[in-house]
């Protein structure tokens, strides 16, 4: 074996000999180091040995070049194997034959597919027909190898082999590749070496030593070939982690009918049920299981049966060894600990293991895997929330469309709000509002959606956009409401004006029904039955342990009765941000919100606010109810006026008869409030500084919404009035003085007490900065990360699009910082104002709101600092608790009582 001072590149496997273990997946490639692990179990693995990753990555280093101690120790391990099988590689008369299969740390396609049979040439074929007996087998193996080595390592086409094999079955008349005999197979594979020679204008190699190094070598270059980079690049993988090659004794699947080759999944990797399930192929080899020239078979009875097959299973036809492989299964899973993919062999009914990894899986069946797994008793709870992916509940929390059910496609945009949704077509936000409130499902189809249509997309079931993208105004507003949204399916030209959409010779009309889904971005013709989100059983199990864990409360962004109820039923502890401007576009009010903002003295804006107060009122009253005692944040107008001024000549025209003003006065208002920057303009408590009318009422319409409820339910209502875009602690008292002043109007006029709180959105930099002082008077801060990041960033969201994918691809960011909060920079000013606030006010309430509030890596951030709460729109309150949960896991700060 290597000597002294020589790097060791090489870890044998099997027959009594292994150097490796499960733990060793960054020096032997997941596939390796999984094999020499069930070895150690004492399961049936061919021996074998791994070359090292770091050979790849010194390979790579070394103008791809070998170290020369690699040849003596690749040698030496193939004599042991020799010794092993008592064959010998390349002798005519026993030829020991090998598989070569990479394996990197993480399963990667794009890297070389494996070689079989490899030591197979003319004179050893013959060797192998005489030895076994069986020429078929001994030719059916040749040719494999041929085509396989042909393909992998020399790069001939696969059709050149195809076209030929095709030509000897019409010949013969034969319709199954087993149809053909040892003659026929020999003269397939000369047909094949005609090929490669003609092709490469070289002989097929019958040297097995460069047959053997021309395989590892294919592995180690396949590392840097096109494929590979683009899948590394696309998921994080580091080119230094370099692959593994691992060389095989050969097992043979294909050598008669006690023989066999399959893949198997230790549970139903859909369901989860702990049922074994997998397919097998008798006489057989590799990969002919997934490569669909032959039907494959079920594993079991129950796997036949379910899957309607009238071929026989495999606890039929090898009772014997399916039970072994049923022990093998056991046996994989309480080791791992994990639902196992496996791959084996069945050579003259022994069983063989060739691969084993933790499997992949469905949401829903890693949720009944994870919650099984922990009352079996084989993991514990704590682990079983870890093993979620918390993104991954997002299938789980919207109707999906019935697998079943047949679909006409005729257009697809982008995923982009989960969830699918049929309805009738209408084109405005005012039919969909109108169309909903009779009872009719509808999807709203635009070109694109603004502010104004926001109504209406509560009211359909689901958004259709031809334009804008994923971070377009109609995917993030879906998005929140949790309304599915297909967007920017340019294929689709809508005409407003005549009523209808069409694509590729297909019309749609107003009222006719198409179903999106927001998961794929399907758009279909007529309605699609879907299946309602199933909350309870193991969904309902694992969110009950995360919750007995977690330390942050998880709180919703809602304003309207539907999302908070939506909120609530999904687990949320109370509102963080009910934004009050989205209550004003609703048709019935927005002419009030009109004529205050036309009016042009207090007077005439006090007379307009007067007619929003009940609105409002009732906006709080029905909030308060649902959300019975627990917390409720209502921010104060926030946006820039001239959001809610019409913006068509038309729209103005209307605007100015409803409200009996000049249609001048109208046009000549608009331009006035026209900001250059309205995101850093007329905007938050500025509008309360100039326009306090505004804030007394929406405050006093707060306090008698409490007053009223409290004392109906009897429950304590204890609103929390949030200040936004406060930059100096001196506009926050103000504004606070307006506020206290409304709300001893309040208790004097109903006679009835009740607490409040007043604190401020932290979203400006000098904010972050001032929170000691800002804290002497604010009760709470919420963290408006959204405009927080954009301040910090002084970056534009709506702009940002067009320039924040280069940012990421050349690396300057790594995240969109809208979407994963900037840890180190925004978070540095939330750490901040978070410690200067508690130090000035220890018990200050501290919480985020934003879109990060829903993002598990922003959440995992706010746990780290010591947050009291996160809120998120009502769809991602689950996926929030259980990424709270495994914050509080990971930074062990898990709830003790
Ligand atoms: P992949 O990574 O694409 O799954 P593998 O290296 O696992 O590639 O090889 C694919 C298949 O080839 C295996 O599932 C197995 O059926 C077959 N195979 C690999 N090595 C051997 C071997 N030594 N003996 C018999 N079959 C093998
Ligand atoms: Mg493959
Ligand atoms: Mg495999």
């Amino acid at each position: 074996m290597s000597s002294q001072g020589e790097s060791k590149w090489v870890y044998t496997f099997g027959a009594g000999a292994t150097e490796g273990r499960a733990d060793m997946k960054n020096l032997l490639g997941g596939k390796g180091a999984n094999l020499a692990e069930m070895a150690n179990l004492g399961l049936p693995v061919p021996p074998g040995f791994t070359i090292t990753t770091e050979l790849c990555t010194h390979f790579y280093a070394n103008g791809r070049a070998y170290p020369p101690e690699l040849k003596t120790q690749v040698a030496d391990a193939v004599a042991r194997l020799e010794a092993a099988m008592d064959a010998k590689f390349g002798e005519p008369a026993n030829p020991l034959l090998v598989s070569v299969r990479s394996g990197a740390r993480a399963s990667m396609p794009g890297m070389m597919d494996t070689v079989l049979n490899l030591g197979l040439n003319d004179a050893t074929a013959r060797g192998l027909a005489l030895r076994s007996g069986d020429a078929r087998f001994a030719y059916d193996s040749y040719r494999r190898f041929i085509q396989m080595y042909s393909n992998v390592v020399l790069d001939v086409d696969h059709h050149h082999f195809e076209d030929i094999l095709d030509g000897h079955k019409r010949d013969k008349n034969y319709s199954l590749d087993t149809d053909l005999t040892a003659a026929d197979w020999q003269s397939v594979i000369e047909d094949y070496k005609k090929a490669v020679e003609r092709e490469l204008g070289t002989p097929f190699p019958q040297d097995v030593q460069e047959q053997l190094w021309g395989a590892i070598g294919a592995v180690f270059g396949s590392w840097m070939n096109a494929r590979a980079i683009t899948y590394r690049r696309l998921h994080d993988i580091p080119a230094s982690w370099g692959t593994a090659v691992n060389v095989q004794c050969m097992v043979f699947g294909n050598m008669g009918e006690d023989c066999a080759t399959g893949v198997a999944f230790t549970r139903n990797p859909s369901t989860g049920e702990n049922a074994f399930y997998g397919e097998y192929l008798v006489n057989a080899q590799g990969e002919d299981v997934v490569a669909g020239i032959r039907t494959p078979q079920h594993l079991t009875v129950a796997g036949k049966i379910a899957n309607k097959s009238d071929l026989p299973a495999m606890e039929e036809v090898m009772p014997d060894v399916f039970n072994q492989l049923n022990e093998v299964r056991l046996k994989l899973e309480l080791h791992y600990r994990d639902m196992q993919d496996i791959e084996f062999t069945v050579q003259q009914n022994k069983l063989f293991m060739l691969q084993t990894r933790n499997g992949k899986r469905t949401a829903p069946a890693a949720l009944k895997i994870a919650v099984d797994l922990a009352n079996e008793g084989v993991i514990d709870r704590n682990e079983a929330i870890k093993r979620i992916d918390p993104a991954s509940l997002d299938q789980l929390l919207h109707p999906t469309l019935d697998p079943k059910a047949d679909r006409k496609v005729i257009a697809k945009g982008l995923p982009a709000s989960p969830g699918a949704a049929s309805g009738k077509v209408v084109f405005t936000a005012d039919e969909a509002e109108q169309m909903a409130g009779v009872g009719d499902a509808v999807i709203l189809c635009r070109i694109e959606t603004s502010p104004e249509d926001i109504h209406g997309m509560h009211a359909a079931r689901g958004i259709l956009t031809s334009r804008g993208g994923m971070t377009s105004h109609a995917a993030v507003v879906a998005r929140g409401m949790g309304r599915a949204c297909v967007s920017g399916a340019g294929d689709i030209r809508i005409d407003y004006k005549n009523k209808l959409m069409a694509v590729r010779g297909v019309t749609v009309k107003e009222g006719d029904i198409v179903t999106i889904d927001g998961s794929t971005g399907e758009v279909m013709l007529g309605e699609v039955p879907t299946i309602q989100p199933e909350l309870s059983g193991d969904f309902a199990t694992l969110m009950g342990w995360a919750d007995g864990i977690r330390r942050m409360k998880i709180r919703t962004n809602a304003e309207t009765p539907l999302d908070a109820r939506t909120a609530r039923k999904f687990g949320a502890e109370g509102i963080g941000l009910s934004r009050t401007e989205h209550m004003f576009f609703d048709p019935a009010r927005i002419l009030a919100v009109r004529e205050m903002i036309l009016a042009e003295s207090e007077e005439g804006r006090r007379t307009a606010l007067a007619k929003l107060e009940p609105f409002q009122k009732k906006d709080f009253v029905d909030l308060f109810t649902i959300m019975a005692g627990l917390p409720v944040t209502i921010r104060l107008l926030d946006p820039p006026l001239h959001e809610f001024l019409p913006n068509t000549e038309q729209d103005m025209d209307e605007v100015a008869k409803a409200t009996g003003t000049d249609p001048l006065r109208v046009r000549h208002r608009t331009i006035q409030l026209h900001e250059a920057n309205p995101m850093l303009g007329h905007r938050g408590c500025r509008l309360g500084i100039t326009y306090p009318e505004i804030y007394e009422m929406q405050a006093r319409a707060i306090f008698a919404a409490a007053a009223e409820v409290s004392k109906i339910s009897g429950e304590t209502v204890t609103p929390e009035v949030m200040i936004p875009l406060i930059m100096t602690k001196k506009e926050f008292d103000i504004l606070k003085a307006v506020i206290d002043k409304a709300a001893a109007e309040v208790k004097a006029a109903t006679g009835q007490s009740f607490e409040y709180l007043v604190g401020t959105m932290i979203e400006l930099p000098r904010a972050a900065l001032r929170a000691g002082d800002i804290a002497e008077t604010a009760e709470f801060f919420s963290f408006g990360t959204n405009d927080l990041t954009q301040t910090t960033f002084g970056l534009s969201r709506d702009d940002a699009g067009a320039f924040l994918p280069e940012y990421q691809r050349q690396g300057i960011l790594e995240h969109d910082p809208f979407q994963t909060l900037d840890a180190t920079g925004v978070g540095e000013l939330i750490d901040l104002a978070a410690q200067r606030g508690r130090a000035v006010r220890p018990d200050i309430k501290l919480g985020i709101c934003g879109e990060h509030g829903g993002d598990p890596a922003s959440i995992s951030f706010c746990e780290s600092i010591g947050l009291d709460y996160v809120s998120c729109s009502p769809y991602r309150v689950p996926i929030a608790r259980l990424a709270a949960a495994q914050a509080a896991l990971n930074s062990d700060t898990v709830k003790r009582d």
